[in-house]
């Protein structure tokens, strides 16, 4: 082929030659690896062309002819400046036509072992970079990462390649020959093979250097063979060939085609830019694994040879989701800082909660306590009235017996007397009892009309001094409330004693207290105490239920606070007002008792003015 004119702003050529068709991979990198490293060089002063001879699929003579009889007339008008062949084959296919094709063009190879290189008679001038297949590196890994091993096999087909391959291993492994028993299994038909890899002792390792045909001649792709090979194994397998890494062997010391096609570009920019002649580089290899195995197998990081590139490894939660971890965990510290300091907060305010509790306990028994101070006169007219007829009654009784004959129905009488009135004063003493008590809030369903006549009771005697008399307006089929009844009768009496007080400078015939029961909505029944007194002074209204507010000379203000704190807790409401014509009204309102809204009948339904005892 004649060469072309070559102007000095001319482009330089070069044209990559792979022996087969584009589908395979590592002529694929190693073509990259070329283009890439010889644009970063040259730049745009480089144009690099590619053609694939086919030679597998159309291995004939005469085809080989006529493709280089096409490539003749192809690049008759463009001179390539550098011709690189890639394998053996398109070596061999472009030096037999070296006068034909590409006379001018310098020539160099890639991936050529060394062994091919007498094979094809490369002449010694022709540069390239040589391939040296050398298991040994893949089997000191293993050692590396089991050094207990005491037992290799290496797997590989029945191609001539493999043939003549496996011929020359004894030689390249002798160096392990003393610590290793080295078996070839090179006719297994696939089948019996994934059995045998199954059943391997442990201290045992394969090495695959690609099966593409088995025992029984049937044609295979490697990396598939690979894969069912490392599923079935009972132990680890290497291959120290970089196309089978990734599919289930742990890796090997391996040809990286990316590499060698970059140390190729390299050599042909220097075959352009100097004289160099028959400089013969050996391809690099690396050691590579596949992280995923190393754990699969148990195998050790640490155990690895300086340099190993490890691939495939699964980045850690903090690997892959740093900011998310560190995002998340400040957040967690976060919110277990906010719960800490809510957790301290629900403590403080139990804490508080509880002392108000006690504070409130502790007032409604000093209520009850002052509450009955005021009554104590009241109260021991109240007990010592019954007691006085019991004495009397005890000393007719005598009489009587001694009497001749003795009445004895008279003493009967008597002591029904006796015995009522004991009764009497007996049922004082216990509902004082009650109040002085210091005991928890016990709610339960609540009559508000018997709990009017009790406290009416209680208050009887007071009412009779300051000559009070009573209207009660009790409503019938009252529901019955929720509340404690020693606590309510307590806010009631505490109620009472308020209008007598306020009624105190009242004529003695104009002093009314009016108590009325009354259910008007679903959810609360109320009770208010109504008076005619001086209704409540201006100035204090706004301050009624606050504590020490009293307008008094002996009041200590007290009462209405504690009676507000106990029906609030209560879940009801205690308020106030004036009348419209005078006095005030004072309102409990208590809620219903869900369960039993009638459970507990009236047991006062009159609407009858109560006349002051006399
Ligand atoms: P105290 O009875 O010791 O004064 P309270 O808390 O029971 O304490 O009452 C506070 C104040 O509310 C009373 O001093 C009085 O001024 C006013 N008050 C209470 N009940 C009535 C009422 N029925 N009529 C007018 N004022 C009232």
């Amino acid at each position: 082929m004649a060469a072309g004119p070559v102007f000095a702003d001319e482009p330089r050529r070069a044209l990559i030659v792979s022996p087969f068709d584009d589908s395979i991979i590592p002529f694929n990198q190693l073509e990259s690896g070329i283009r890439r490293e010889m644009q970063s060089e040259l730049s745009s002063r480089v144009e690099i062309y590619a053609e694939f001879l086919d030679l597998g699929q159309f291995p004939s003579a005469e085809y080989a002819a006529r493709v280089a009889s096409f490539l003749h007339d192809k690049y008759a008008g463009r001179h390539m400046d550098v011709v690189i062949a890639i394998s053996p084959e398109a070596l061999d296919f472009l030096l037999q036509r070296r006068d034909y094709l590409f006379a001018d063009s310098q020539f160099m190879f890639a991936w050529v072992p060394q062994d091919q290189l007498t094979a094809f008679r490369v002449p010694s001038n022709v540069s390239g970079i040589v391939t040296r297949f050398n298991p040994a590196p893949t089997v000191d890994l293993a050692l590396h990462l089991q050094p207990d091993a005491t037992t290799m096999i290496m797997l590989s087909g029945t191609t001539d390649t493999d043939r003549h391959d496996l011929a020359l291993e004894p030689e390249r492994l002798k160096a392990f020959a003393h610590r290793l028993k080295i078996l070839y299994w090179s006719n297994f038909v696939m089948a019996d093979l994934l059995r045998a890899v199954g059943k391997l002792p442990r201290g045992t390792f394969l090495v695959d250097r690609g099966i593409i045909r088995d025992g029984a001649g049937q044609r295979l792709v490697g990396w598939q063979v690979d894969e069912k090979v490392t599923a079935a194994a009972s132990v680890p397998v290497y291959s120290p060939f970089e196309l089978l890494i990734g599919h289930g062997n742990v890796g090997g010391n391996v040809e990286d085609f990316e590499t060698e096609g970059r140390q190729t570009g390299r050599l042909a920019v220097r075959l352009l830019n100097e004289h160099v002649v028959g400089l013969r580089i050996v391809a690099a290899t690396s050691t590579i694994v596949d992280w995923r195995q190393l754990q699969r197998w148990g195998l050790s990081e640490a155990n690895l040879p300086p340099g190993t590139i490890v691939r495939f490894r699964q980045p850690s939660l903090w690997d892959e989701h740093k900011w998310v971890v560190t995002g998340a965990a400040a957040a967690l510290a976060l919110q277990a800082f906010l719960i800490a300091a809510l957790i301290v907060q629900a403590r403080r305010r139990r804490r508080a909660q509880a002392a108000l509790e006690l504070q409130r306990r502790e007032l409604a028994h000093l209520g009850r306590v002052s509450l009955l101070g005021e009554l104590s006169g009241a109260i021991a007219h109240e007990i010592s009235n019954p007691l006085t007829a019991i004495l009397s009654n005890a000393q007719a009784g005598k009489r009587f017996l001694r009497r001749e004959p003795s009445d004895t129905v008279q003493v009967d009488e008597i002591f029904d007397d006796i015995a009522a009135d004991s009764k009497r004063a007996g049922n004082v003493i216990k509902r004082l009892r009650e109040l002085y008590k210091k005991a928890d809030a016990h709610l339960e369903p609540v009559d508000l009309n018997g709990i009017v006549a009790d406290v009416l009771e209680l208050a009887d005697r007071r009412l009779f001094e300051d000559n009070v008399s009573v209207a009660t307006k009790l409503a019938t089929n009252l529901p019955a409330v929720r509340a404690d009844p020693v606590q309510l009768k307590q806010v009631l009496l505490n109620l009472v004693v308020n209008a007598c007080d306020a009624m105190a400078d009242n004529k003695l015939s104009d002093r009314g207290l009016t108590i009325a029961t009354s259910c008007d909505d679903k959810r609360f029944a109320q009770v208010t105490v109504s008076d005619r007194g001086s209704g409540i002074a201006t100035g204090v209204a706004e301050r009624l239920f606050q504590p020490f507010v009293t307008t008094k000379s002996t009041g200590i203000g007290l009462g209405l606070s504690i009676s507000r704190s106990i029906i609030d807790a209560h879940g009801g409401r205690l308020s106030a007002s004036n009348n419209s014509d005078r006095g005030a009204t004072f309102s409990v309102a208590l809620p219903i008792d869900e369960h039993s809204p009638h459970a507990v009948a009236s047991r006062d339904p009159t609407d009858v003015p109560n006349e002051a005892p006399t």
